[in-house]
């Protein structure tokens, strides 16, 4: 089960254009083979948090925050997820080593306890372990017993896509990640045949042409690449924050036509923050 808690890229959106698709920054929840697996910490987790408490009803919660990289929408929610500072909770980070502190260190500085925030993160009270995928062999580890694989993509500073093996299939999580690069044929095998791609389609065709090197995705070109990569269902992520719901749901239809157009189907739709994906 895969369910959304934020979708929006940047910076939350919230107000009457967005209530549809929500306004909230990444945020994934995946429950596969029993774990708690939440994909960066945007502004959503703050309501995932909540409801992991009230699921858990006191009982001790272990979960595995992976992070795509540390761009301000994908950690900005981490101070506001209430498990963290719960004695007991047991939260795994794993992400890439941004130097000179690693990840860790890019956790504590946003709560420094006076410039950005009140208060410090040694407050947290959970154990929070930090492990870097560039200490894991070909960025390939193991959630539990749920096989994870991670790839580099192209983004500002560097991002990482990551995959997981379900008994249903390969499920991939592509943000922050510009099509049309350069070395798109290590994307397109590391998404083929993927049972469900969820990826960046910030942009429609107009917009991606003066937007070249910001690091994000256009409807047309996502389309194209889940395509030729034989994927079995698209989903559309990491929403602009000037996109209203109505351009939401004409950026789907333009993802839709690209695929008439080639004379393909497959399975498409838009990610929308309360959604939730069954395999
Ligand atoms: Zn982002
Ligand atoms: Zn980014």
């Amino acid at each position: 089960m895969i369910r959304f808690w934020g979708v929006r890229g940047s910076i939350p959106t919230p107000g009457p254009s967005t209530v549809r698709y929500g306004g909230n920054t990444t945020c994934v929840e995946l429950r596969i083979n029993g774990e708690i697996i939440i994909i960066d910490a945007g502004s959503g987790i703050r309501n995932l948090g909540v409801s992991l408490l009230t699921e858990s009803s006191g009982q001790p919660i272990e979960l595995t925050l992976l992070n795509t990289h540390t761009h301000w929408d994908h950690i900005q929610g981490f101070p506001f997820f209430a498990p963290a500072f719960i004695k007991g909770n047991r939260i795994q980070v794993i992400g890439r080593n941004s130097q000179p502190d690693g990840l860790k260190g890019v956790f504590e500085k946003q709560m420094d306890g006076t410039r950005c925030f009140p208060v410090p993160f040694s407050v947290m009270g959970a154990e929070i372990d930090f492990r870097h995928t560039d200490d894991v062999s070909g960025f390939r580890f193991h959630v539990g017993s749920v096989q994870v694989q991670a790839c580099p993509t192209n983004h500002p500073g560097g991002c990482l896509a990551y995959a997981f093996e379900t008994d249903h299939g390969r499920v991939v999580f592509l943000s922050d990640h510009e099509t049309g690069c350069s070395d798109e044929p290590r994307i397109l095998q590391f998404i083929q045949g993927s049972r469900l791609l969820i990826a960046d389609a910030q942009y429609n065709s107009t917009e991606i042409t003066t937007r070249r090197g910001w690091g994000h995705g256009s409807v047309d070109e996502v389309v194209d690449l889940a395509v030729r990569a034989e994927v079995k269902e698209l989903c559309l992520f990491h929403h602009d924050p000037t996109h209203s719901d109505d351009t939401l749901d004409s950026m789907l239809e333009e993802a839709k036509s690209v695929l008439v157009g080639q004379g393909r189907s497959m399975k498409i739709q838009t990610a929308r923050e309360g959604a939730e994906i069954h395999l």
